[in-house]
């Protein structure tokens, strides 16, 4: 297959650079030391104990935010390189794109928001990831943070949504009012793609439903299900569920590569300048692909997220958080002494935010017992 939108990929050249300029590397590029920085970095490795959607506590098989990572980053390198775009550009966003997640998955994004907006603020993982790898990560002698590409730093931020101009101060340098490049934009819908077809596998061999049940509620998947019985007549039921979710990820990621250069031809953006300047996104999936996730999601929705077993768990949580967030804003020198000194001269409602929304998920639940019991 011929990459279908090499006119538009965004040439590692045309890069606005590093905050601090770097002498150049003798074999890696730019995006490529990019992407190495992040898979270096202590937040990226914390990814490990952080809950995707099911806690570790009900199986060892289920997907935490650092496995759904890797599979974000393989489905966005696919499509990228089936497009002819940049594959370390997406890639590096990849690995990226929930660096700033705190603990307990959405449940935790939505009480530390609860909390920030107590003070008039609000807490959004996309910013805290810019944050930390603006500031918070410490490695390097000479600058703060991991001192990324301007495309990387621009990608964290919108890669799941525009910034208007004006929007907020701190997002002014990042083109407030344009498209982020297109290995950027596909981001968002290699995560959809990831998630929905990993909770719809997490959640199956949790014994949320059948495959009966499934093929009841999505056509789409009945179609390829029906598919495989022909081919494997007999199978047992995870077997046929495998080789059903196996074609349905190929048939979102196909779907995905044919929408974006669907859209781009539509657009008739000729390269990646006309990308940025466009009135609107371009990656998207074809209408089919389009309706499947979206069935997807709200079979997930009702089988999955709203269960009682999850519900039960964000509530939990929710209230774990409230209320270490809670003791902390009391008890400010009860933080590690970085933060604790940070807490003299900053509001300390922000403070005690980073410290949490850094925090795994056993970090968390070790914090807890140990200054709440
Ligand atoms: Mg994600």
């Amino acid at each position: 297959m011929t990459p279908l939108l090499s006119r538009l990929r965004f040439p590692v050249g045309s890069s606005r650079g590093r905050r601090y300029p770097e002498l150049s590397h003798p074999y890696r590029n730019e995006f490529q030391r990019d992407r190495d920085r992040i898979v270096h970095a202590r937040a990226f490795r914390r990814l490990e104990d952080k809950t995707q959607v099911f806690p570790d506590t009900l199986s060892d098989h289920f997907r935490n935010r650092l496995t759904h990572t890797i599979e974000v980053a393989q489905l966005a390198r696919t499509a990228a390189r089936a497009l002819g775009l940049d594959e370390d550009l997406t890639e590096a966003l990849a690995l990226a794109h929930d660096i700033g997640h705190p603990p307990f998955a959405h449940a935790g994004e939505e009480e530390l928001n609860r909390q920030m907006s107590r003070f008039g603020e609000r807490f959004d993982h996309n910013l805290h990831s810019l944050r930390i790898v603006e500031s918070f990560e410490q490695p390097y002698a000479c600058f703060p943070g991991l001192n990324l590409t301007f495309e990387v730093r621009e990608g964290i931020v919108k890669h799941s949504r525009d910034i208007a101009p004006g929007e907020s101060p701190e997002l002014d340098e990042y083109l407030p009012g344009q498209r982020p490049p297109l290995e950027a934009q596909l981001i968002d819908l290699a995560d959809e793609i990831a998630y929905n077809t990993a909770d719809l596998d997490d959640a199956f061999s949790a014994g949320f439903y059948s495959v009966e049940d499934i093929g009841a509620a999505i056509p789409d998947y009945a179609e390829l299900a029906e598919f495989v019985d022909t081919q494997i007549p007999g199978a047992a039921p995870q077997v046929r569920f495998r080789e059903t979710l196996r074609r349905l990820i190929d048939a979102l990621v196909t779907g995905l590569i044919e929408g974006v250069a669907a859209a781009a031809g539509e657009a008739g953006v000729r390269d990646h300048n006309e990308v940025r300047l466009h009135s609107s996104r371009l990656a998207c999936y074809t209408p089919g692909a389009g309706r499947l996730s979206r069935a997807l999601k709200s079979f997930l929705y009702k089988r999955v997220y709203a269960s009682e077993v999850l519900t039960a768990e964000r509530r939990k949580s929710t209230r774990m958080m409230a209320e270490l967030f809670e003791f902390f804003l009391q008890h400010p020198g009860k933080l590690p002494p970085p933060y604790a000194e940070r807490a003299a001269s900053q509001p300390p409602h922000r403070v005690v935010c980073d410290y949490i929304a850094g925090m795994t998920d056993g970090f968390f639940r070790r914090t807890y017992r140990q200054m709440i019991g």
